[in-house]
């Protein structure tokens, strides 16, 4: 093989491998198929959120009761459409985590090459105003108000803002974009399955776990424990299934 065709095959390795380079450092990763989901269901243990006692029942109802059997279905939901995805819990039983262990998982688990992840935290709303309704779903504070430093010497090598050559000011605006987009298509989603359930809107929010996540992500709101029109839906299976399945579509949507 002469020098020349030795050189031209090198060019030809470099070329290959810089097309594969530009493909693997994309710029924006939450461009990336999303391969991992995280359902948090909101408190747990001896932290039961928000809670009411109501006449037509014989215990006291609980936010993480009911948060967990959402986060059960939306789970069940999501893994059986879509077997190739990891559906995570951050729990699946009633026990305590703070508001770090449940959200830095998020970005400690390591993620399939070239793939994105998304968390979604499952709440139930409470208001000393007993008339107040409907459902709601936050997403973090645009990055004009509050930054998130996406990755230190804890971060996995393979997670997200390794794929990317974007600053950590342009994945901010880029992973806030996201998580307006799934709050949208959630919020979409819930309000055509449930028309005559008010909607409260999308709204950012300084949320501890959101921040700590450092994924695209929101926060929903189902319902209100403390309405008893709500609270009587919040324990009705049914309800619960149809609402499982409103916010699996809403997700699906962002996929
Ligand atoms: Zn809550």
């Amino acid at each position: 093989m002469s020098f020349k065709s030795i050189l031209k095959n090198k060019l030809m390795v470099l070329l290959i491998l810089g097309i594969a380079q530009l493909s693997i450092f994309a710029s924006n990763p939450y461009e990336f198929p999303v391969k991992t989901i995280f359902i948090d269901p909101g408190h747990g243990g001896n932290d039961s959120g928000a809670s009411r006692t109501y006449d037509f029942l014989s215990y006291k109802l609980d936010e993480k009761d009911i948060t967990l059997k959402l986060a059960n279905k939306v789970s069940f939901i999501l893994q059986s459409r879509y077997p190739d995805i990891n559906v995570y819990q951050t729990r699946i039983i009633d026990e305590y985590l703070s508001l770090q262990e449940r959200s830095e998982v998020c970005y400690l688990t390591p993620l399939p090459p070239q793939t994105s992840c998304i968390y979604i935290s499952l709440h139930v709303n409470a208001s000393t105003n007993s008339s107040a309704n409907g459902f709601e779903v936050f997403t973090k504070l645009p990055p004009s108000e509050k930054k998130i430093i996406l990755f230190d010497d804890q971060t996995p090598k393979q997670n997200i803002p390794f794929f990317s050559t974007e600053s950590n000011d342009e994945l901010n605006e880029d992973m806030y974009e996201k998580s307006i987009e799934i709050a949208h298509d959630i919020e979409e989603s819930i309000s055509e399955s449930f028309p005559s359930a008010t909607d409260r809107g999308v709204k950012n929010d300084n949320l501890y776990v959101l921040n700590v996540a450092r994924a695209p992500g929101v926060l929903i709101e189902v319902a209100f424990i403390s309405n008893e029109d709500e609270a009587k839906q919040l324990i009705d299976d049914n309800y619960l299934n149809q609402m499982a399945l409103a916010i699996s579509d809403g997700i699906s949507k962002s996929l």
